[in-house]
């Protein structure tokens, strides 16, 4: 090493004038340099539309920037921005490119920019693998984007692989990685996964709690939901309107309405903001619940309003049983100058059908084609067809199908047996069964319905050879289980349910009624039972169903004249639709009931589906 006052005695002998120009070249190299970094990044900053992007690149590469990570970097989010991430990445990675040049920052903008739209998102993972084929890590703000592309792709493998990875680098005790992973694996529908991650996050917040509230409501899993939504509560932890949305959609797939009520003022008192979107959510519950009158109100106490939110009241109303409503709703819709979407044709011919508006119907089907210049659908065509049976139209019905552009689902099938069965056409109704039970063999209620054709008909030999079918080919039949809400407590009951720890007094109960109701003129529907057994053990079996045993546990527990709601996973069957309709003039309550299919409102020993179902 040179001695200092070596180095100064060297100085002097260069000479001064070469010294300073030199080193003012190199300053101005880097004073240049940044100018332009600067211009360049500050161009990007105020880029507002993709026709200035290539003008700006083109500025790049003739200043030399190709390699500068910032400007790249830069370059990249603006595109992101303006949707045009596909403009960076076409330049961005050329083969035997120096990976240098690249960080995680520029990865974690493209790979967000593509796990934010549809059907870009295997991009996302794909710059996520290039990333770390570069030997870049990735960091806690890559995983959430990247595990949210997985969860949109819905591959269980991928997602795992990447969780592998989080683990491996320490991420997960990350709360923003945690919440992403469930978010993940309850769409990739794996809720196992999902809990353990829940319940091993050291720490959460409440979207962590939400993603798992809603990962339960939309794996229809809502008593689930709803038990931690509670336990959210003893933690004290705070919901969002987004936790309450998922909420309140469990309740309405429980089809609970005290139980939606509560979370109803629960909203209010916490001053949870009420968005469209959560006034949305909670019109749906309220009429799906069988409570139009408080779906109505919030939804004339809305400021702002959406289709969705139009379209919830004109099908609430419709499947309600209040036709006219339905239908000067969907007027209203219009002169507020939204056009109905498909989703609005099927509440308005709903409505059209419920109320028996034949032409009306027809004139709203062909408007979806003359006016809108959309094609129906088939859950149009379905709308005309039940319109058409309920009206006593079969043969209008069943040649309304034959014209259809599509093959009849089962959902229209069922539609014309139903028809055929209620308007005597029972020949017609036990061809179409067939047909019915050709397409769909291992579904037990067809064979129910077919069987029941035969009762009708008195044809008892067919009635037996169904059961030797249906043994033959070993269906299953599906458990059919009642819910009922009772002091914001579900309660579920199965066919001849024994479980309850006041069975004893139901099942006295449920002989009382059987008294009552046939002093006032029940006599059972035995033909509901496939199995070979006696009338008076027929009766029986009907006798157990679940609907009944809940509504006997209702009037047990609930004070004289309160309303009584009952939820059904499967179709009501004849019986039960009859014997529900004398209890409700007998006892004197109001008893709705939603099966699979739609509302049964009964007053007064009337059903409002007018026994059409
Ligand atoms: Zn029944
Ligand atoms: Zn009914």
């Amino acid at each position: 090493m040179l001695h200092l006052s070596r180095k100064l005695e060297l100085c002097r002998h260069v000479n001064p004038s070469l010294l300073v120009p030199s080193f003012q070249f190199s300053f101005s190299i880097i004073t240049n340099k940044r100018a332009a970094e600067q211009s360049c990044l500050s161009l990007l900053q105020d880029c507002n539309s993709t026709s200035k992007i290539s003008q700006i690149h083109n500025r790049i590469l003739k200043l030399g920037l190709h390699n500068n990570v910032l400007v790249l970097t830069k370059f990249t989010s603006t595109c992101s921005d303006l949707n045009a991430v596909d403009y960076a990445t076409s330049f961005l990675f050329p083969p035997n490119a120096d990976s240098s040049t690249y960080d995680a920052f520029l990865f974690n903008t493209i790979i967000r920019a593509y796990s934010q739209t549809g059907d870009s998102k295997t991009r996302s993972v794909y710059y996520f693998k290039l990333m770390l084929d570069c030997g870049i890590l990735p960091n806690k703000f890559t995983f959430p984007f990247v595990l949210k592309a997985c969860a949109g792709i819905g591959f269980m493998n991928l997602g795992l692989q990447v969780h592998g990875l989080v683990l491996k680098l320490g991420f997960d005790h990350d709360l923003h990685v945690g919440n992403t992973l469930i978010h993940m694996y309850c769409c990739v529908r794996d809720v196992e996964y999902a809990c353990k991650v829940f319940d091993e996050m050291p720490k959460s917040d409440s979207v962590t709690w939400t993603a798992m509230i809603s990962g339960y409501t939309r794996l229809g899993m809502s008593s689930d939901a709803v038990e931690l939504f509670r336990k959210m509560q003893i933690f004290k932890i705070r919901p969002d309107e987004i936790t309450m949305i998922s909420v309140l959609s469990a309740c309405t797939d429980l089809g609970a309405l005290e139980l939606g009520k509560w979370v109803e003022s629960y909203i209010e008192k916490e001053n949870i903001p009420r968005t469209v979107e959560l006034c949305n959510a909670s019109i749906d519950m309220f009429s799906k619940t069988g409570d139009i009158n408080r779906a109505m109100k919030l939804f004339r106490g809305m400021s702002k309003r959406t289709i969705v939110s139009w379209t919830s009241m004109i099908s609430g109303l419709a499947n309600n049983g209040q036709g006219s409503e339905a239908i000067s709703m969907f007027e209203e819709m219009k002169e507020a100058g939204i056009a109905p979407d498909d989703v609005a044709f099927i509440g308005i011919l709903t409505a059209c059908s419920h109320s028996g508006l034949v032409e009306e119907g027809r004139k709203w089907f062909d408007s979806i084609r003359n006016e809108y210049s959309f094609e129906p659908k088939i859950e149009h065509y379905g709308c005309m067809v039940d319109l058409f049976c309920r009206a006593g139209l079969i043969e209008e019905a069943e040649q309304f199908v034959k014209k259809m552009p599509f093959k009849p689902n089962s959902i229209i099938l069922r539609t014309l047996i139903t028809g055929c069965r209620v308007h005597g056409k029972f020949r017609l109704g036990e061809s179409i069964t067939k047909e019915l039970i050709r397409i769909e063999p291992m579904q037990e209620s067809n064979y129910v319905l077919l069987s029941s054709i035969y009762a009708k008909t008195m044809s008892w030999e067919n009635k037996t050879l169904i059961r030797e079918a249906m043994d033959k080919k070993g269906i299953r039949k599906v458990p059919g289980s009642t819910m009922i809400e009772i002091d914001n407590r579900i309660y579920e009951f199965v066919s001849g349910d024994k479980s309850h720890y006041e069975s004893d007094e139901i099942y006295k109960m449920l002989d009382e009624m059987g008294r009552e109701m046939k002093r006032a003129g029940y006599v059972s529907i035995t033909s509901e039972v496939l199995l070979d057994i006696d009338d008076e053990d027929k009766e029986d079996a009907l006798n157990r169903h679940g609907e009944k045993l809940a509504i006997a546990f209702a009037l047990l527990k609930t004070p004289y004249g309160t309303p009584i709601r009952v939820v059904k996973n499967l179709r009501v069957c004849f019986d039960c639709h009859s014997a529900i309709k004398f209890i409700s003039k007998v006892y004197n309550r109001q008893i709705t009931m939603r099966d699979r299919n739609r509302f049964h409102h009964f007053t007064n020993g009337i059903c409002s589906c007018k026994d059409f179902w």
